[in-house]
């Protein structure tokens, strides 16, 4: 009799158990939180390089390898982003899916510090990209998913209607006639897509990588053009070069004024942090933009 029940409950305590999640790795943690929300309590996300760390020069670790190796779908940016990325997928031995979330986007060709053209990575600071990247996350995490369809196309939707009404609100908060006021100087060109989309420009003293440096002659040419073009926006990045902007300010006879947050999300375990979602994100940037501004 004994015997029975132990039978019968051992085969009924695995389908008590919570269904394993789908162990994923996302490169870098703002890619990390889109696939967070499509794929919510389905999945365990990892991330590579961590918030308030920088993504054009990361040096992997060895946890790292360990995290590939283990994971059962691996996220990636792509658009020349992760140039660090294809020696950690080939020490790792990882053989699954590497999904480019950003692959469906209309990529911008900008002038490296160089002067040579080159793909502008930065593509998550357009809102309608990131529902793009969010279109392919739910197609990568449906297909390793199937009986999950439903709840990942429900958890999609309800994020892409999120993300909508944030692309509405960006929009809403720039609009003026007057040009003059639209032009904001940033550490290196991270937001080009974002500039395009909302109708603001983008100028900075190191270009697409935060792996070069900025040219005295640059310097100068960006200190005259603060001056010339009386801009207000200046700011400096969570991640890059600090000094270089207070010097190229304290030059122009400008303030900083603030910090806008480009390749990474804010660190998740202090509450005041500003960015630790995307959404959060673009709306602490679109804020101390617009504040800058004067809107
Ligand atoms: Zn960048």
């Amino acid at each position: 009799m004994l015997r029975i029940f132990l039978w019968i409950l051992l085969g009924v305590l695995p389908s008590l158990a919570s269904p394993q999640k789908l162990k994923v790795v996302a490169s870098f943690s703002i890619l990390g939180d889109l696939v967070r929300q499509v794929g919510q309590d389905l999945v365990e996300v990892s991330i590579i390089v961590p918030e308030n760390a920088d993504p054009h020069i990361y040096q992997p670790k060895p946890l790292d390898i360990i995290k590939i190796n283990e994971a059962d779908l691996v996220f990636v940016n792509g658009l020349s982003f992760e140039g660090w990325f294809g020696r950690l997928i080939v020490n790792s031995g990882y053989k699954g899916d590497i999904i480019t979330a950003g692959k469906n986007v209309k990529p911008r060709i900008l002038l490296d510090s160089k002067g040579v053209s080159a793909t502008d990575p930065h593509a998550w600071h357009s809102v309608k990209n990131a529902m793009l990247y969010v279109e392919e996350i739910k197609k990568a995490l449906q297909h390793k998913l199937p009986h999950y369809t439903k709840k990942i196309e429900e958890n999609a939707a309800s994020y892409s209607e999120k993300l909508k009404k944030l692309d509405d609100w960006v929009k809403e908060q720039f609009k003026t006639s007057d040009k003059k006021r639209h032009i904001v100087i940033t550490t290196h060109d991270a937001f080009s897509y974002y500039g395009t989309d909302y109708g603001i420009e983008f100028l900075s003293p190191v270009g697409i990588s935060t792996d070069s440096e900025a040219s005295a002659a640059v310097i100068a040419e960006m200190i005259r053009t603060i001056k010339e073009k009386n801009v207000k926006a200046v700011f400096i990045e969570n991640l890059s070069n600090r000094k270089l902007i207070e010097q190229i300010a304290a030059e122009a006879r400008v303030n900083v004024d603030g910090v806008l947050y480009a390749d990474s999300l804010s660190s998740p375990s202090t509450a005041s942090s500003p960015a630790r979602t995307y959404i959060e994100m673009i709306q602490h940037n679109t804020q101390t933009i617009r504040e800058a501004l004067e809107f």
